[in-house]
């Protein structure tokens, strides 16, 4: 197993986590007695040094190897890939932007499509459960194809080049890029940026899942009994500086159909098109990037 921290740079309770288990490793106390266990505990050390989301832009967008590397995150890609495509699996600690319940985001289903065949559906399910996080969130490759393909039939071909949101592996992070190798990964969402309990969550996140997977001798942590299962709809980007929220949304508020979420620079309403949740909110979001996401509640699998 892999576990990456600080992908986004500002997100450090990963980084805080691993250097903790670093030293509980260092005393004996505990020992990888079967397979082997990898730690970056600081994935993207100039968005870190800068203690900021991007370096030069998202790592977890766009993630592939690169002939010609373009930018800190191409570089730092073409270091990770090779890491990554030698594990079995992958589990990706973040944290989030507005206050909230920390939560898991899962791959596919098991398919045979082209967006993201997948055939470790089962076992990746069983280690969401055992993360210690009650909330799921599925659906996010397919709700950035449908974003990417929303992107360019507003942007004429003229204006594509260079513009790394309508490339169809824009929702390729980490992930998404290990299970493309053959692996399967969680992204564990541990809390809001500054929550001090985020680290907390992502070391016992670390620690569930090598007794789950049998890295460590403890008790094998029991999957969450009753888990909450979200699927991301659809994703709205922000199109004008003068975009705004009608409100402070913080994520997984519940919304009804017609709400208002926000207002474009023309004055139009942006309106929930069906019942569900605003998710990730970012009112500071980059023009022509994501501004907020809707998600339902939907039926485990
Ligand atoms: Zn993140």
């Amino acid at each position: 197993m892999i576990v990456l921290g600080a992908v986004h740079g500002n997100e450090t309770c990963g980084t805080i986590a691993m250097r903790r288990l670093i030293e509980v490793l260092g005393t004996g106390i505990l020992r990888i007695g079967c397979g082997s266990l990898t730690l970056v505990p600081v994935a993207n050390p100039l968005a870190f040094a800068l203690r900021q989301r991007v370096g030069d832009r998202n790592l977890n967008r766009n993630f592939r190897p690169t002939l010609h590397p373009q930018d800190n995150e191409d570089r730092i890609a073409n270091v990770l890939c090779p890491m990554l495509a030698s594990q079995d699996i992958l589990l990706d600690l973040h944290s989030f932007h507005t206050a909230g319940e920390p939560f898991a985001m899962r791959g596919p289903g098991n398919n045979c499509g082209t967006l993201e065949p997948f055939s470790l559906a089962n076992e990746e399910h069983a280690l969401a459960v055992r993360l210690g996080v009650r909330r799921i969130v599925d659906g996010w490759m397919a709700t950035y194809s449908a974003g990417v393909a929303e992107r360019l039939a507003r942007t004429p071909p003229a204006n594509r080049a260079g513009l790394l949101s309508v490339d169809p592996c824009y929702g390729m992070g980490t992930a998404e890029y290990v299970r493309s190798q053959g692996g399967y990964s969680i992204t564990l969402e541990c809390g809001q940026h500054e929550d001090a309990s985020a680290p907390e969550v992502a070391y016992q996140a670390i620690r569930n899942a090598l007794a789950h997977l049998g890295l460590i001798e403890d008790t094998a942590p029991p999957a969450c009994p009753n888990p909450e299962y979200l699927l991301l709809t659809q994703v709205v980007d922000r199109l004008h500086a003068d975009d705004t929220f009608a409100r402070p949304w913080t994520s997984f508020t519940p919304v009804c159909r017609g709400d208002v979420i926000g207002r474009r620079h023309s004055g139009s309403a942006v309106v929930a098109e069906q019942d569900g949740f605003v998710v990730f909110p970012n009112p500071h979001a980059t023009v022509g990037n994501e501004w907020f996401y809707l998600a339902q509640l939907s039926n485990p699998t």
